[in-house]
């Protein structure tokens, strides 16, 4: 066995190895890409059987058929990363196109170098679709990465085909190709980029998932709102924010427990995260604190009774459905101005002490600083009361 013989057998076995690994790993994606290795490990391997004397086109266009497969597959995988929609038909077609074109190129034409450079061109067009994809969604670092050796792979695709044109013999024998270096090249490229592509996925794919766990254990899923370390981590990143800070605790919670069932109770938590997700809009947040207890973060130069008034008369406003139909329910509310760099607890801590004097008053009212300079009990002429 030549060394080329040996890096012939390397390459598929390679390719097939990463597909098993992907396939039966049961990440994201992992049977699809699973599918784009294995594919391609198959057309490596057909290359490397000698093309029989008669009826030579059929091999090379199944061969063609497997690679064209592989790397549309590959493509697909990139799309549906990339959350677009993946151009899966297009890509049937032309994979379908460019089988038939190579089979013409060797069955009727008898140029190795027609069908050699048809399909890299393709393959060429594939990646392209797939860089072109991967640029709508650069959020992480490892986005642009696996879109910098896309961009490079359909790059070093486009620089093979020109080559190929440029310089190969038009009348190639199928065993003069096997030797030239024009197929090395491609085996070689095929092997680096498998391997780079596989080490990109498997830390995308693990990023994903850590990203995906950081969210779940900063996220409340009853109300869909943060939960209290999320909200904790969330002021921390915006501490230099000057904004407001509501504290809200449902009132009498406990009885619409009792009265209408613990499920009417968190169809009700469900429903104030929605309208707290809605009011806090895309630059500010909310959270579940605990039990019916909720915050609110907005970075408006507004006034805090305003906002907090708002939420207040939405949830009153609000029209649940059976058994809480007709039920009014109420919440009480500080709400604080929050400077910045200001510490977090601070500024609990004052809010904290408004919606104790929101509750003390009777409940379902609002109450905050309003005027800084007036202090705690003036602060209290400042309070918008709902009765
Ligand atoms: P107050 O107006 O003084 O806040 O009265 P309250 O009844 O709302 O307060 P209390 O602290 O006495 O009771 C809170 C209730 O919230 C008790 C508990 O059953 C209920 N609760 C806490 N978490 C959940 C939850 O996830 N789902 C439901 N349905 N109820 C919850
Ligand atoms: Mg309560
Ligand atoms: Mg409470």
């Amino acid at each position: 066995m030549t060394h080329s013989d040996l890096l012939e057998w390397c390459v598929p076995l390679l390719l097939a190895c990463l597909g098993t690994m992907f396939y039966f790993l049961k990440l994201p994606f992992g049977r699809s890409l699973g599918a784009a290795y294995f594919l391609s490990a198959v057309g490596f391997t057909l290359a490397i059987f000698p093309v029989p004397t008669t009826g030579g086109w059929i091999k090379v266009a199944i061969e063609d058929f497997f690679f064209l497969s592989g790397v549309a597959a590959f493509a697909h995988v990139l799309a549906l990363r990339s959350g677009v929609h993946s151009p899966i038909r297009t890509l049937t077609i032309f994979t379908l196109l460019g089988t038939a074109l190579a089979a013409v190129a060797i069955g009727y034409f008898d140029s190795l170098r027609l069908e050699a450079a048809g399909t890299t061109a393709i393959c060429a067009a594939f990646t392209g679709i797939a860089a072109f994809a991967l640029s709508k969604r650069m959020v992480h670092r490892i986005d642009k990465l696996l879109f910098a050796a896309t961009v490079l792979f359909a790059l070093n695709l486009v620089a093979q085909m020109t080559n190929i044109v440029l310089s190969a013999d038009a009348h190639m024998t199928v065993t003069a190709w096997r030797d030239s270096p024009w197929a090395f090249a491609l085996q070689l490229m095929g092997a680096i980029f498998g391997l780079v592509f596989a080490f990109i996925f498997i830390l995308a794919i693990g990023l994903d998932v850590l990203e995906t766990l950081r969210s779940e254990s900063e996220t409340d899923s009853l109300s869909g709102l943060l939960n209290r370390r999320g909200f904790t981590n969330r002021m921390d990143q915006r501490r230099h924010e000057v904004g407001v800070l509501l504290i809200a605790d449902l009132d009498h919670f406990k009885r619409i427990n009792d009265r209408y069932g613990h499920d009417a109770g968190d169809c009700i938590i469900a429903g104030i995260g929605t309208l707290i997700t809605g009011m806090a809009g895309k630059d500010g947040f909310g959270a579940r604190l605990g039990g019916e207890e909720f915050a609110v973060f907005m970075p408006s130069l507004l006034e805090p009774e305003i906002l907090g008034e708002r939420l207040r008369d939405a949830l009153m406003r609000t029209r649940w459905p059976h058994p809480l139909n007709g039920v009014e329910v109420t919440i009480s509310i500080g709400a604080t101005r929050i400077l910045p760099d200001e510490r977090l607890p601070n500024a609990y801590r004052r809010a904290d002490s408004f919606l104790y004097a929101a509750k003390d008053a009777g409940r379902n009212r609002v109450f905050s600083d309003g005027n800084q300079s007036a202090g705690f009990g003036d602060g209290r002429k400042w309070a918008i009361a709902a009765q």
